[in-house]
């Protein structure tokens, strides 16, 4: 099966593996787990901030920051298709009992991304009345490298505006950065670049960097330290976590240059797909990863046509009426070109 479903499918390499095997070990929960120290150094160095805590998850990585940026009854805002809001099961407001309010980024800007009057926006239409009235907004989530946008990197004078504004409107500003190294090595800015405008970001180790366990949140020492916490309630807090993280720090040594050959191959995907009569694609170039398409009206629906593929040996998301194809470590060239003349076959072919 050509696994281009999610870069969540890569599968611990040999090399990885045996970092993993001669991994010291401690216990992480006591914070004596070398291994994981090691991890954490690196990343609060990496990201551009004082410390770091290592959780299993990324969905656990904003389910703290959110807790430790809000009281029940805050406000978190995001863009309306963001991972905090739609793909975390409910999760910020059963945990902080958050409201939540989506930000529409205005027409033509990059799918998932928004501008400085649509925070503006947002935030005017929430304070219509005055305290003690309205909700108060507390937080806001960037996500980068946006996913549901089609991988989209943010702007970076979009990025450098929207936090200043955010911080001017007395907003914590978190990243969810699950892919912020696929926008780094896209974009060329060093990811302590983007992290220095947030209060707290996270990376994930189990998308594109291709590690089985693991995401790292940072931010100052206070939040970390509160942070610690709240994973320890949240039963977030590991034993010999080495073993994850030693296969987080190969990760970090041999998985990120390499991140421009998936966005080479997720080009080349959209590029040949326009050439396929049927699939419908946004005009965008994909920058990162992800590639969004979709069969055109009067074909098959987007969740017959990955049936279709399935049964040919390609492996597609649906998405409601779209298709969503990631590349990562375990996807190469020839696959890319396997994938496509699949695609071509199950539009035509039923
Ligand atoms: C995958 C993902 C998450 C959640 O990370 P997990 O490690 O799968 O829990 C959060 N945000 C975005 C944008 C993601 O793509």
């Amino acid at each position: 099966m050509i696994p281009l479903a999610s870069d969540t499918e890569t599968r611990p390499s040999a090399a990885m593996r045996a970092a993993i095997a001669a991994a010291e070990v401690g216990d992480e929960q006591r914070g004596s787990d070398p291994t994981v120290n090691r991890l954490l150094e690196r990343c609060a160095a990496l990201l551009g901030k004082e410390a770091a805590l290592f959780l299993p998850s990324g969905t656990m990585c904003n389910l703290v920051a959110t807790k430790l940026h809000t009281e029940p009854g805050d406000v978190l805002l995001a863009e309306g298709a963001s991972h905090v809001l739609r793909v975390e099961s409910g999760g910020a407001g059963m945990v902080s009992g958050v409201m939540t309010e989506p930000i529409t980024g205005s027409p033509g800007v990059p799918p998932g991304t928004f501008t400085v009057d649509d925070l503006d926006a947002t935030l005017d239409r929430l304070a219509h009345l005055p305290f003690p009235y309205a909700p108060p907004a507390r937080l806001v989530c960037i996500e980068q490298t946006h996913n549901m946008g089609g991988g989209t990197v943010w702007p970076w004078e979009t990025f450098a505006a929207v936090t200043a504004r955010a911080r001017e409107r007395g907003l914590a500003i978190h990243m969810d950065g699950a892919r912020l190294m696929n926008a780094v090595v896209a974009s060329g800015v060093a990811a302590d670049r983007w992290g220095a405008l947030v209060d707290t970001v996270w990376i994930d180790f189990t998308k594109g960097l291709g590690a089985p366990i693991g995401a790292v949140l940072a931010g100052s020492e206070a939040h970390i330290a509160r942070a610690r916490r709240l994973k320890h309630a949240f039963g977030g807090a590991m034993r010999q976590a080495g073993i994850a993280a030693a296969a987080c720090l190969y990760a970090l040594d041999e998985h990120i240059e390499r991140l421009a050959s998936d966005h080479a191959n997720a080009r080349r995907l959209a590029a040949g797909l326009a050439r396929i009569p049927g699939i419908r694609r946004p005009a965008r170039e994909p920058q990162t990863n992800i590639v969004f398409f979709e069969p055109a009206p009067g074909g098959p629906s987007a969740a017959q046509l990955v049936e279709r593929c399935a049964r040919r040996g390609l492996g597609l998301g649906a998405i409601g009426p779209r298709i969503r194809a990631v590349t990562h470590l375990d996807v190469s060239a020839g696959d890319i070109d396997q994938a496509l003349a699949i695609i071509a076959e199950a539009i035509a072919d039923g």
